[in-house]
């Protein structure tokens, strides 16, 4: 059983802001110092929203990944997938791809188009042991349920809501609900009190559980809540995650999820040698990336 407290206000975390590629505002919300992980989602990037000059676009080269998914939600612009399966897809606002690195896989992100503008909410989901070891997978979702619900449009990103299971195959207990309005709305959701929950604003202003929220800060709603109200004057966009409390969060480095340091040192080896674990992209829009150094890293858990 999950202890329950009685009273947990919610807590305000500020995402960090880094830069990608040619300037790409990002807003890293997860993992943060006092909030590592929702559920099991581990890693929250709100990227952009951005227009890219004539000449401009973003162009991540191949990578590798362990132990976990990525998840990508496209709010805005056309990203170009590639990876070491050797699956080139073309992701659209309102789509989900979703990969499944388990014992390792590489792959590439590329605006379709220079010029374009992008807005992307990225995240990665920890694997669980008895998955983390699997074959590398990837499966495109063009389509997931949606609802309508006091001025706003659902749309069901992971796990399950207003009877409907989304399609995005996940393999912890978790939440990932889509919200936009185009006016004034206001609701109140159910949702799992064994879950812990949190808010992320993708556009406009919202007010959660009574907090006036914009972009760039997240709110950490803890467990115990059956209900949440969420309300906007305007135009919104609303990212709200759940999932049961991991025991215990896995380390995360680089582009790796894994239990121990051991496993790390492992991956990164394997994507020095070039060999099969991580394969070949082909295709990519910038060059394969270089691992940084984990000499004289001591990684902590939670
Ligand atoms: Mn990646």
């Amino acid at each position: 059983m999950t202890s329950i407290a009685k009273d947990q206000s919610p807590q305000r975390i500020e995402a960090r802001t880094t830069t990608l590629g040619q300037g790409t505002l990002i807003r890293r919300a997860l993992p943060s110092p006092r909030k590592r992980t929702v559920g099991a989602w581990c890693f929250l990037d709100h990227a952009g929203p951005v227009q890219f000059g004539p000449d401009e676009g973003m162009h991540v080269g191949p990578h590798p990944h362990i132990g976990l998914q990525t998840f990508s939600w496209l709010i805005e612009g056309e990203l170009v997938h590639r990876d070491s399966l050797g699956v080139e897809q073309i992701l659209r606002p309102g789509e989900v791809n979703l990969m499944t690195a388990g014992r390792g896989i590489s792959h590439s992100e590329d605006t379709l188009t220079n010029g374009q503008r992008l807005h992307l909410a990225q995240l990665w989901i920890a694997l669980p042991e008895a998955q983390r070891q699997c074959p590398p997978a990837f499966a495109h979702h063009p389509v997931l349920p949606t609802a309508a619900q006091g001025g706003w449009a659902l749309t069901l990103l992971a796990g399950e809501a207003f009877g409907e299971v989304s399609p995005v195959e996940v393999f912890s207990p978790l939440l990932g609900l889509d919200l936009v309005c185009e006016a004034a709305a206001a609701t109140t959701l159910p949702l799992r009190p064994g879950f812990e929950h949190a808010a992320l604003v993708l556009r406009g202003e919202v007010q959660v559980a009574g907090e006036r929220l914009a972009p760039g800060t997240l709110l950490d709603l803890g467990t115990g809540r059956d209900t949440l109200t969420v309300q906007a004057e305007a135009a919104a966009q609303l990212l709200l995650l759940g999932g049961e409390p991991l025991a215990a969060p896995p380390l995360l480095w680089w582009n790796f999820v894994a239990p121990t340091q051991a496993e790390m040192e492992d991956a990164l080896a394997d994507w020095h040698a070039g060999g099969e674990r991580f394969g070949q992209v082909h295709g990519a829009g910038a060059p394969r990336l270089v691992a940084p150094s984990l000499a004289g890293l001591h990684l902590k858990g939670g």
